[in-house]
């Protein structure tokens, strides 16, 4: 019997309609889109932010779990309240706060609706990547809990790599932001734990989201194969050969079937797989795109490719995409949508053997999924939900299916979480050790285990229904992995992190791959790189390190070996725990092994430095040109770069890509120089701008590190939309020096600044910061960072966990590693 009574207490600051206890209103919130289900005490619709940290505030005095709840579209028993409690509601807070064009960013409530978040950007020319299948109901709060994923992942990644911050609650009421609105902030990456760890590490307040230019022009089109084969290896041939649509996503014969009935939107149902493949860029690129493709798959047994030729087709095929889950309802009362994903060129083997277990227990098995990801989803029907032998096969098959998976060194899901459906196998994937480190993680954020507590893994009561692993092993630190795995074909790179990036550069030149990262040492080693996360311009185009590591291998302080991640570019079992030791400097692990994202060689790169002699048209011009930019991988400002007159100021633009992209970038650039009357000198033998920026820090870190210079290098941070006011406003501190400003990522790097205290101060103010790359030695005593963090207390006791042997703590002291590692 639910006491009622105790909930009287919040209206002291909710309103009665905010609150639910009645039994016959709560069933609505007892369910999500799986057939799991468990019953709240109570709903509670908060209405502000404010209202968010009074509840959970509240629910920490009463010892209440609390599930935090979007649109209950998750596929893994996420926002269902088995062990009662509150469930907190955010669907009255839905509201884009800021939409910011220049900067290309938004900042949203929890409860705003996917596809209004993306109808939103794309009305004033921008895009908001991550689109899961359900996005016209699912919340952000619910993809960032998710990391939801969808169709377009494939070119542009999942919803993690389009936070940039995040105000949470934490579970004792505290309110803290992780990141921000600038890049890269000095602090350990909580914001990429919090992502993806399903509302049991703290509450959603408020995202801080990236976007990106919509794509000019996009077409789709079809391609029927004999088999699902067929189709996966067309997959792995269109990799092979450099190309990269937006999507790739597959059907098989009989999913067609049951979509095409539901929907008649044109599927080839006489074929045996299907692929839909989008390929967007500039109007003058998608001819030439669409012609490999088509020869691509041709040649890979493609029959009847079908290019559609309005709107109205092209929304008609994804209409058909997006409704299977739809169609596959209407079929039978019940049906297991499972989510595992593998390597790519795993994907027809993998197809095979599922088919083959469905087969073995008499099970009807359908498939749709994103391919280009190697993300599976096999939808199996449960004609009769009262049948116990056909449940009992159904979840021998739904196990079965994460074993194919695993095998293949894949994960045991790839977008939907683990939820209550798949905690009983993530020790399949993970040892102990590493499942331990998770719970060390949630213990810091949430020691009472109030926030959705037995999701992802098991409460201890129900610890019988883990499934052994037979897989693996604890531990691990015998079985020392390979040191360098190359895999071109899916796309990654497995090496120790003491190889350096020049060295594996080479050796994936041979393939037409490439790491997009740019280190301005020649010697820097993909570790180094990882570890201090030091992020090149060309992350507008490729993502940043944050983006670019699949997985790794990490040596903690206390001995204790962690593989964490797959080779895969989709995975959301258990805590992300990589980016921790993405930009930590070696103070929470030592990475032994870096598992890195490979994309094909740039066909071509051009781009232009204009020379301007006042900065006012410089800024104008560089913000003009920030909204263009889609191939772009740099746009810099720069005071007195070398070979320019002294006191003068230059753009410099590089794009890279597909031919036609660049040059009809470029045009565009041109169009928009002429118009607005830009007369400075344009040059189009500029190097590339990354290269520039490499030399010129090279020059400066190496020059500042001399005994004789007396000169300081920093990097600012502040929202890219900021960032050239605040070069406008700090033109004063700034005309002592030289910089690179990095405009479309918001950084900006600084040299010879006499007074870099107060530019630091400017920064601050503007939620930045300022941090010291090289500084002579007489400045040793400079505080590197000077910037503290909101988690900074979470950050203190991480580290005193992990570190067990340092008792006194200075973590401002860690910057000595910084200053060391370059
Ligand atoms: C038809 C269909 C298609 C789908 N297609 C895809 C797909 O293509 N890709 C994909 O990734 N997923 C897909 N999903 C799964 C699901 O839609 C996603 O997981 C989505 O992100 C869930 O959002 P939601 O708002 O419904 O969250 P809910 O289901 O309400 O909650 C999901 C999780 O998020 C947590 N949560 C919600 N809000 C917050 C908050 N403010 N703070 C902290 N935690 C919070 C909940 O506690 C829960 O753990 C699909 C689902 C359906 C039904």
């Amino acid at each position: 019997m639910v006491n009622k009574v105790k909930f009287f207490s919040l209206l002291k600051f909710l309103k009665p309609h905010q609150i639910i206890t009645d039994r016959a209103e709560l069933l609505a919130y007892e369910f999500d889109a799986t057939n799991t289900h468990g019953c709240p005490e109570a709903v509670v619709l908060p209405e502000t932010l404010d209202e968010v940290q009074k509840i959970v505030t509240w629910a920490y005095q009463e010892h209440l779990p609390i599930v935090a709840r979007g649109a209950g579209t998750g596929l893994s028993g996420g926002a269902i309240a088995e062990n009662g409690g509150l469930i907190l509601e955010f669907s009255r807070l839905n509201h884009i706060q800021e939409l910011d064009t220049l900067g290309k960013s938004a900042i949203v409530e929890p409860g705003v609706v996917n596809q209004k978040l993306d109808d939103t950007a794309k009305s004033v020319g921008l895009y908001y990547p991550p689109d899961p299948a359900s996005g016209r109901s699912a919340t952000i709060g619910g993809n960032i809990a998710e990391n939801a994923g969808g169709p377009h992942c494939f070119k542009y990644g999942v919803t993690t790599n389009y936070l940039t911050g995040l105000d949470i609650v934490m579970s004792n009421g505290q309110r803290i932001k992780l990141g921000g609105r600038a890049f890269d902030y000095p602090e350990y990456d909580f914001l990429g734990i919090l992502t993806g760890s399903e509302g049991t590490l703290g509450v959603t307040l408020r995202a801080y989201v990236r976007l990106i230019r919509n794509p000019p022009a996009v077409k789709t089109l079809m391609a029927a194969f004999g088999s699902n084969e067929d189709a996966g290896k067309a997959v792995s041939a269109m990799i092979a050969r450099g190309l990269i649509p937006s999507t790739m996503e597959m059907m098989d014969q009989k999913m067609m079937v049951i979509i095409e009935d539901f929907v008649h939107a044109g599927l080839p149902i006489e074929a045996g797989a299907a692929l839909i493949i989008d390929i967007d860029g500039y109007p003058e690129s998608l001819d030439p795109q669409i012609a490999e493709v088509i020869e691509t798959l041709q040649s890979n047994k493609a029959w009847g490719t079908r290019i559609a030729q309005t709107a109205e087709e092209r929304d008609l095929i994804w209409y058909g995409r997006k409704s299977a889950v739809g169609a596959m309802a209407r079929l039978s009362p019940a049906y297991l949508l499972l989510d595992g994903t593998v390597p790519r060129t795993k994907l027809a083997f993998t197809l095979n053997a599922i088919t083959h277990a469905c087969d073995e227990l008499s099970l009807k098995v359908a498939y749709v999924f994103h391919a280009g990801d190697g993300n599976l989803h096999p939808f199996i029907l449960i004609d009769d939900p009262n049948d116990p032998i056909l449940l009992n096969n159904v979840q021998r098959a739904g196990q079965k299916v994460i074993e194919i998976c695993l095998a293949q060194n894949g994960s045991i899901t790839g977008e939907h979480g683990v939820g209550i459906e798949k905690r009983r196998y993530l020790s399949l994937m993970y040892s102990n050790v590493e499942i331990q480190t998770m719970h060390e993680l949630k213990e810091i954020f949430d020691p009472d285990n109030l926030l959705n507590p037995g999701k992802i893994f098991p409460e201890q009561e129900s610890m019988e229904e883990i499934v052994k692993p037979s897989i693996k092993e604890d531990g691990n630190k015998n079985n020392e992995p390979s040191s360098l795995i190359y895999n071109p074909e899916d796309l990654y790179i497995t090496a120790d992190s003491n190889k350096t990036l020049a060295e594996l550069q080479i050796l994936l030149a041979n393939e037409r791959l490439w790491i997009p990262l740019i280190t301005p040492w020649k010697d820097t080693t993909i570790g180094e790189i990882v570890s201090t996360n030091f992020n090149a311009p060309l992350r507008m185009r490729y993502g940043a390190i944050r983006d670019l590591v699949l997985a790794m291998t990490v040596d903690m302080p206390d001995g204790r070996r962690l593989q964490i991640g797959r080779p895969v570019v989709k995975n959301v079992a258990g805590y992300d725990l990589s980016k921790l030791f993405i930009g930590s400097y070696g103070s929470l692990g030592n990475i032994a092994q870096l598992t890195l994202k490979l994309i094909p060689l740039p066909r071509f790169r051009a781009g232009f430095r204009i020379t301007f002699n006042n900065l006012q048209d410089a800024i104008s011009c560089g913000t003009s040109l920030n909204k263009i930019c889609y191939v772009a991988s740099a746009l810099l400002l720069c005071k007195n770069a070398p070979g320019t007159q002294s006191s003068a100021y230059s753009i410099i633009y590089t794009a890279e890509g597909m031919k036609e992209d660049v040059t009809a970038e470029l045009d565009e650039a041109k169009h928009i120089l002429s118009r607005a009357g830009f007369v400075g000198r344009m040059d189009y033998d500029s190097p590339s701008g990354n290269q520039e920026w490499a030399n010129w820090l090279y020059l400066n870190i190496s020059s500042s590190s001399s005994r004789t210079s007396n000169t300081i290098v920093s990097r600012i941070g502040v929202a890219p939309k900021d960032l050239p006011g605040f070069i406008q406003e700090s033109n004063q501190i700034l005309s002592t020096g030289t910089f690179y400003a990095d405009l479309a990522n918001g950084l900006l790097y600084t040299q010879g600044i006499s007074d870099i205290l107060a530019l630091r101060q400017s920064a601050l103010e503007a939620g930045g910061y300022a941090i010291i790359l090289a500084c002579p030695r007489e400045y040793k005593s400079l505080d590197p960072w000077g910037y503290t963090p909101e988690s900074l207390g979470l950050m203190k006791l991480l580290f005193k966990s992990w570190n067990p042997e340092i008792s006194k703590l200075d973590l401002p002291n860690l910057n000595s590693l910084f200053l060391n590692s370059i």
